[in-house]
This record gives structure tokens, C-alpha cells and sequence, in this order.
């Protein structure tokens, strides 16, 4: 399961398949990692720096943290595609479709001066998110997509 969660300063990704249940976000920042809650990841209850802390003490990479730089990232399931905005300005996304059946990713973008801010990655993850809360499978011609993929779907 990949699973995105956020608050204003920080995007946490979550890959439940690469986690070794070493626990050492629990340890490292309890008020946000608590397995008996839902969702088990709750950001805002401590500092950020904790958080990030916690998190690069992860041994299996199954827990990764960016900044989120004001950028929301939203899925428009129904027109088929996540976009991100900068306020009200579209500045990316990414785009499927379900033709064959599964998800197939064929483009993913993001305006050259927003480069390098892990957008891109943050599309894609939505879009995994999505196709797993429909139980379908993903692929991708998308040569980003495919890479994004290839790292978390193993
Ligand atoms: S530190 Fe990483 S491997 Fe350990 S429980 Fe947390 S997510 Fe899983």
C-alpha cells in the first residue's frame, strides 16, 4: 500500500510494502507514528523537525519526507489525472488512463521553474494511491512514471 499524507511544510510518503516494522518512527516521534491509530500517521502533532528526524531513521526507506513548498496536489479521478496547483495556477500533472483495464500512466509534467521540488513524484504517488483504492493494477509509457514505479512497486 503507498499512501501520501501532509500538512502545511511537509509531503510523507508511505510504502507499506518495504516496511520492516523496525519501528523506529514510532520510537523516534509516537504522537505521529501510532500503528493502533487511523491513519497511523498523523502529522501536526509534533514538530516537523521530529518528524523528519524519525523518519530518516527509517532502515527500509519505506517512510521518505519532502517539503511540500505551498504546492497542493490533488486527484481529479473522474477526468482521469492529478494536478498541482500553486495557489490557483495549474503548475503540473500527471495523466492515465483505464482503457485496458488497469491504469496506465502516459504523461507526467511539471512547469521547467517548479522542477526539482519532488512534484513530480508527488503526481505520481496520488495516482498509485488511486488505482490501489480501485483495486486496479498500474503500468505506465510515461518514462517518469515507469522509474516512479519501478522504485516503489517492486
Ligand atoms: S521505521 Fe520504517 S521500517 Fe520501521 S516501522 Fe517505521 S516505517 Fe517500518
Amino acid at each position: 500500500m503507498h499512501r501520501t499524507y501532509e500538512n502545511e511544510d511537509l509531503v510523507v510518503f508511505w510504502n507499506s510494502e518495504k516496511c520492516r516494522h523496525a519501528k523506529e518512527c514510532v520510537h523516534g516521534s509516537p504522537d505521529t507514528f501510532n500503528p493502533a491509530k487511523k491513519p497511523w500517521i498523523q502529522l501536526g502533532r509534533a514538530e516537523n523537525k521530529e518528524v523528519w528526524q524519525a523518519i530518516s531513521k527509517c532502515p527500509s526507506s519505506a517512510l521518505s519526507c519532502i517539503y511540500r513548498h505551498g504546492i497542493t496536489v490533488t486527484m481529479d479521478a473522474e477526468n482521469c489525472r492529478c494536478l498541482a496547483f500553486d495557489g490557483d495556477q495549474q503548475i503540473g500533472e500527471c495523466e492515465y488512463d483505464k482503457a485496458g483495464g488497469d491504469f496506465c500512466i502516459y504523461h507526467t509534467a511539471v512547469r521547467e521553474e517548479y522542477k526539482g521540488k519532488g512534484i513530480a513524484r508527488r503526481l505520481v504517488y496520488k495516482v498509485i494511491e488511486q488505482a490501489e483504492r480501485e483495486c486496479m493494477n498500474i503500468t505506465a509509457t510515461c518514462s517518469y512514471a515507469k522509474k516512479v514505479l519501478q522504485e516503489v512497486i517492486q
